[in-house]
């Protein structure tokens, strides 16, 4: 395996295309932030037991918008209480050691990379900072103010549900995020973005996801069709990015965990713009 040194040193020096990361809920798993699935498995209103793929969708807000408010208002708290870690602050560095070659995409939606710093953050999944119309009737817009988070048990007050209809056409508003019967768009979700980051991507850090949603499966697959750099950054070493990409000669795998392989990822990237 050629040294990750030798790779960062090629790409940076010789090449001009995008130095791009692609990160996941393995990142945010290090500041104590639940995986998607394993907090939907978690989530009790009642008596009810909800599958994410039966619970996270389109159709069961449309009837259930209440209940789903109310998870997402509990989901928020847990993450106004997260805090950026080591690893997203060391992506922040990267970001101004790379300049305009830098780009982040990210599953996540938990807006821990920009409250680490980081300025350009493409988020292929939504932001639980934002909601918008579920009409769709105007742009996404911030979490107003006066909505105050839940505990899980917490019901909403009148006031919230107020708060969270549309102020222009008094519809519901939903979150901004993806839900699992929905589809990517260019418009909410940077998906011709996406693509085009890929298609000119000299090399390529997966961290903390373990190739379970179709953008980053095809974000990754474009790269390695290009037989451009692929580092692996997790502490799994059996996720399905392993598996896809086995024997590929432009692969190079860390597995270690993102707080402790980015900031080391960082260094190595100031010795070699610095050398
Ligand atoms: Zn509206």
């Amino acid at each position: 395996m050629k040294e990750l040194k030798e790779i960062l040193n090629t790409v940076i020096k010789e090449k001009k295309g995008y130095i791009t990361f692609l990160t996941g809920a393995g990142i945010s798993a290090e500041s104590g932030i639940p995986t998607y699935r394993s907090i939907d498995g978690i989530w009790i209103k009642g008596t009810k037991y909800h599958k994410p793929e039966e619970f996270g969708t389109y159709k069961y807000f449309s009837k259930n918008q209440e209940e789903v408010w109310q998870y997402n208002l509990f989901w928020k708290k847990l993450i106004e209480e997260a805090q950026p870690n080591s690893g997203h602050f060391a992506i922040t560095e990267m970001e101004k050691l790379l300049g305009e070659r830098f780009k982040l995409i990210t599953q996540n939606i938990d807006g821990l990379h920009q409250r680490s710093g980081t300025q350009k953050v493409y988020e292929i999944h939504g932001s639980k900072q934002k909601v918008r119309c579920s009409k769709e009737c105007s742009e996404p817009i911030n979490v107003p103010d006066n909505i105050t988070f839940k505990e899980y048990t917490e019901d909403l007050t009148p006031d919230d549900i107020d708060n969270l209809k549309c102020k222009k056409c008094g519809n519901w508003l939903r979150p901004h995020t993806l839900w699992f019967d929905e589809s990517y768009n260019e418009k909410y979700y940077h998906f011709d973005t996406a693509y085009d980051i890929a298609d000119n991507t000299d090399i390529l850090f997966v961290i903390g996801t373990s190739g379970s949603t179709a953008l980053p499966v095809n974000i990754v697959e474009t790269v390695k069709i290009r037989a451009k750099w692929i580092v692996l950054i997790n502490p799994e070493s059996d996720t399905y990015f392993d598996y896809i990409l086995r024997g590929s000669k432009t692969l190079h795998s860390i597995q270690e965990s993102s707080s402790v392989a980015l900031p080391q990822l960082k260094n190595m990237i100031e010795e070699v713009i610095n050398s």
